[in-house]
């Protein structure tokens, strides 16, 4: 089985057409190949999918699935989640009939504050700038805020699957704390802890490394290996947004689970999570 559950076409800030991707997909033999635009978010941007539009990507990807008999086809989104700001992910699954939700953090509010730091994209100068404009350079505060917004995800919003669920290291790069501090590692614990309770699946991402935006995979090493002690269900996203990066990184991510003992990842069956041997 091979499946691909995080992908981005161009109802969002992916750069093609959804058949590119599942053209690629059939292509390469996959099994299962899921779609996850960016949900909207209430102020202007360019990454997300405009709501008025969620009915015909929902229709397309659809549409295609007779052609494709060989690769089941799954809607889903990316879900932000900004404290106060963005939508109950269950809203989008209700209203569309989505077939799975992911929730990640991009976007990180300070307290008391309505400005949002962007700890994603190309640009670290955006990262290093919202480090200073909004947290005044307070690094820990400014990490832990991430976490903190993570952890309130999960505890109030209904989803599957946790997106690159330590981000925040990306534009890091070494520069301002280490993943090895005990105060992090806390928090990382925490984030497996409420994984745990709530049933949630953690993706393996290789984007960051074929993008060479972070040598590491999302989650580090010592996320894996509390991930593997605990058994927490997985799968392999490669978070593609052209067609060519459909499966890129996934053999090296099959080769990093396999180096931590996971030797199972999960599937869409009949509108249910199960897991097979990868
Ligand atoms: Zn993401
Ligand atoms: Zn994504």
């Amino acid at each position: 089985m091979k499946a691909n559950f995080h992908t981005h076409c161009n109802y969002c800030d992916g750069k093609e057409p959804i058949l590119n991707y599942i053209e690629e997909a059939d292509r390469l033999c996959y099994d299962q190949l899921g779609f996850s635009s960016h949900a909207p978010v209430p102020f202007a941007n360019d990454f997300g999918i405009h709501e008025t539009q969620i009915p015909e990507y929902v229709r397309t990807i659809d549409g295609y699935q007779s052609q494709f008999p060989h690769l089941r086809l799954f809607k889903g989104l990316e879900c932000d989640f900004v404290p106060g700001m963005t939508q109950p992910f269950a809203h989008y699954r209700d209203t569309y009939h989505l077939d799975f939700l992911i929730g990640g953090v991009h976007l990180v509010r300070p307290e008391n504050d309505d400005r949002l730091w962007f700890i994603d994209g190309s640009k670290y100068e955006i990262y290093d700038n919202g480090l200073r404009g909004l947290f005044g350079m307070d690094v820990r505060r400014a990490v832990t805020r991430f976490w903190e917004q993570s952890f309130e995800m999960i505890e109030t919003q209904q989803f599957d699957i946790i997106a690159h669920c330590d981000k925040i290291k990306m534009h890091n790069r070494k520069r301002y704390f280490t993943e090895d501090e005990p105060w992090y590692r806390q928090l990382a614990d925490h984030l497996i802890d409420l994984v745990r309770q709530k049933h949630l699946i953690v993706e393996i991402n290789t984007r960051g490394i074929y993008k060479g935006r972070c040598p590491d995979f999302y989650p580090s090493d010592y996320i894996l290996s509390q991930v593997a002690r605990y058994h927490i269900p997985m799968i392999i996203s490669t978070d593609a947004h052209k067609s060519e990066e459909v499966s890129l990184g996934y053999d090296d991510a099959v080769a990093k689970l396999k180096s931590f003992g996971i030797s199972y990842l999960m599937y869409i069956k009949d509108q249910q999570w199960e897991e097979h041997a990868i």
